[in-house]
Order: structure tokens, then C-alpha cells, then sequence
């Protein structure tokens, strides 16, 4: 039983040995809050949060208590595929500063590993050949984002500040610094006409799926570039083969997959054109999620909107 006036969290996020240091996490941001384990929820009805990665089917509909819905994650696509899940529940996506700072990173380690033609140097490494090649400037590289929410606007931001030509797509239009912005789905083709690197920051919805397929592939300038780090759904697997090997694209650096962890019998792990990655982009630390939560619970509790609420309507 919950003592007077605590509020009650459950935990499905890092597996049972991560409970104690979220535990610790929340005895010190949020004191007022008992934490139980997802395996020990004890009496259901005391539950008013439930903080998830990937809940068990129909579990959180069995808390007939349940406020607010805390994805781990940034992404929502994990809880969605619920099919008994409370629809009427709000639920938040963690989004910590730190998340886009490491996405940047990431995506900047990616795009001047493609611009400078590391994998070329690399072959030749292997090789033992030396020849020098002549990359272009950062300017005369043209940079293309999908998605400009948090992630994308501070990758356009970060290769902005290289010196990268960097423009973007959205649904709707930004406006943002020294980055050419598109909107919608009149303006895709002509925006991944004029790329020489596209990089996928996209949310997993049923609009986005699919949507660096064999026709949008086929947009890009001939042999073009791909980051993929937004949702792997979003870059059919058969189609970027194709690509690459029709020359139509020249490189990818993948971090998402259609099938996670990637199969051993995958051909991506072993083609010397890809770089994988294990989904690890941004992985902000319990730590700074847990102070995400914590301000977003007394917002709540507050009655404040919270900015990072998914939004049935778009999908995201
Ligand atoms: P946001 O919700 O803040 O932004 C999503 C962006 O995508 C927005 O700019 C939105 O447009 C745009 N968008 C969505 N649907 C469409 C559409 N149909 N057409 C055009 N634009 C669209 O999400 P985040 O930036 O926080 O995160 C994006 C995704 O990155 C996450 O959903 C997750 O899948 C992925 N991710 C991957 C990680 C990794 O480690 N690889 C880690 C964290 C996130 P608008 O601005 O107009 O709404």
C-alpha cells in the first residue's frame, strides 16, 4: 500500500538492475515518490506512473490508477505497439538537452566521416596505399535533415556551424539560422534533389515509413549519401541495397534498423559501403532522463502543458 500522499512509479526501463539506480535518481529529484520494479508493480491500483521501455501488452490497462505514461526513450512507437494500451493517457517523450547533443555529435562524426572520405582512406589503410584526394569544402557540401524537431534542428544547427550548405524538411515550416528550411510533401522532392548527404531524423508513424524507399531514393543526386538514425522502418532494407548497388547511392552510415537487434545473418554488417552502429546515437544517461521526469511530473502536477507530449493526431 502507498503511504499518504506519495505518488507511485513503476519501472520497465534497463531490465531489474537498472531499478536501483533510477531508485536512487528519483529518492533524490523527486523524494516524495515510491519506485517499484515492473516485475514486483504490488497493488496496481497505487499506480499513477509508469515510466517503460516496450511494456508487456495490456499491463498498463490493468492500472486503473495510471496518470501520465513516461516513455524512456525520445520515441513513442515502443508503447504504441500496445494494442491494449489506455489511449485516453497522456504520454511523454524524454527528451533531455543531452539527447540532441549527442545526436549531433553523432551525426556530425557521421556526415565529415563521409565528406572527407575516411572509408576511401580506409580501404587504403588496408592496403597500405598513400594518395591524397582533394575533398571539397564543408560550403560546397550540401547537407539535407528530415525532421526538425529536437534532434534535427540541433544536427542543422551543429553542421550549420561546421560550414555545411544545410537545409531541411519538416511538416511544418521553421525557421532556423543559416539552414534552408522545406515543408511537406510538395517540397520533398526538390529538397532531396539538391543533397549530396541526407540524413533521416524522422519520428515512426505510418506517414514516415517507408519513406527513403527506392522512389525518394531515387531523388537524390547520383551517389549521394545516407545517415539513417531516425527509426529503421523509415529505410526499407532491400531498397538501400539496391541503391547502393545501382550506384544511385554511394555510402550509408546506419544506426536503425527494420529489425533490432540487426540479425548476425544480415548483409549489412558485412558490406564494405555501410557503417552500423547498434542504435546508438543518443543514449542521454538514467540520470539526466530521470531529471527530465522529475520537472515534467511536477509540471504536470502543476497542471502545466508539457511541451514533449506525443501527439495522437500528428503520430508523434
Ligand atoms: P520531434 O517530434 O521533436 O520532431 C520530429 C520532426 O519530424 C519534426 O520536425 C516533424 O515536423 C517531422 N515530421 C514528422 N512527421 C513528418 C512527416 N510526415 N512529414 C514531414 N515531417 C515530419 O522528434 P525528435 O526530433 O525528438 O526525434 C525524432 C526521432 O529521432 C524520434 O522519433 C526517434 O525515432 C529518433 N531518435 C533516434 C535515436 C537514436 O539513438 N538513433 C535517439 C533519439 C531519437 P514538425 O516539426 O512540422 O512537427
Amino acid at each position: 500500500m502507498a503511504g499518504t500522499g506519495q505518488r507511485v512509479m513503476v519501472v520497465k526501463s534497463g531490465g531489474p538492475s537498472a531499478v536501483p539506480e533510477w531508485r536512487e535518481h528519483f529518492r533524490v529529484l523527486l523524494p516524495d515518490t515510491e519506485l517499484r520494479c515492473w516485475t514486483e508493480p504490488g497493488n496496481l491500483a497505487d499506480i499513477g506512473y509508469a515510466l517503460v521501455w516496450e511494456p508487456d501488452e495490456g499491463r498498463l490497462a490493468a492500472m486503473p490508477n495510471l496518470r501520465l505514461i513516461l516513455s524512456s526513450a525520445v520515441g513513442v512507437e515502443h508503447i504504441l505497439a500496445d494494442r491494449m494500451l489506455p489511449r485516453h493517457l497522456p504520454i511523454l517523450r524524454t527528451v533531455p538537452g543531452e539527447a540532441a547533443d549527442q545526436m549531433a555529435e553523432y551525426v556530425a562524426w557521421a556526415v565529415l566521416h563521409l565528406h572527407r572520405g575516411i572509408p576511401l582512406l580506409q580501404e587504403q589503410q588496408a592496403r597500405g596505399h598513400w594518395q591524397f584526394h582533394d575533398p571539397p569544402l564543408a560550403s560546397a557540401r550540401r547537407v539535407g535533415i528530415l525532421g526538425l524537431g529536437s534532434m534535427g534542428a540541433r544536427c542543422a544547427r551543429m553542421l550549420a556551424g561546421i560550414g555545411f550548405r544545410v537545409s531541411g524538411w519538416s511538416r511544418g515550416r521553421k525557421a532556423i539560422a543559416d539552414v534552408a528550411c522545406h515543408a511537406g510533401q510538395g517540397e520533398l522532392p526538390r529538397f532531396l534533389a539538391d543533397l549530396d548527404i541526407v540524413v533521416c531524423l524522422l519520428p515512426a508513424t505510418p506517414e514516415t515509413r517507408g519513406i527513403l524507399g527506392t522512389e525518394n531514393l531515387a531523388r537524390l543526386p547520383r551517389g549521394a549519401c545516407l545517415v539513417s538514425a531516425g527509426r529503421g522502418q523509415q529505410v526499407p532494407e532491400r531498397d538501400l541495397l539496391a541503391a547502393l548497388d545501382a550506384g544511385q547511392l554511394s555510402r550509408a552510415v546506419l544506426d536503425v534498423f527494420e529489425n533490432e537487434p540487426l540479425p548476425a545473418e544480415s548483409p549489412l554488417w558485412r558490406d564494405p559501403r555501410i557503417i552500423v552502429t547498434p542504435h546508438v546515437a543518443s543514449l542521454p544517461s538514467r540520470e539526466a532522463r530521470a531529471r527530465f521526469i522529475a520537472d515534467a511530473i511536477r509540471r504536470f502536477e502543476q497542471g502545466e502543458v508539457l511541451p514533449t507530449l506525443y501527439d495522437p493526431a500528428l503520430g508523434y
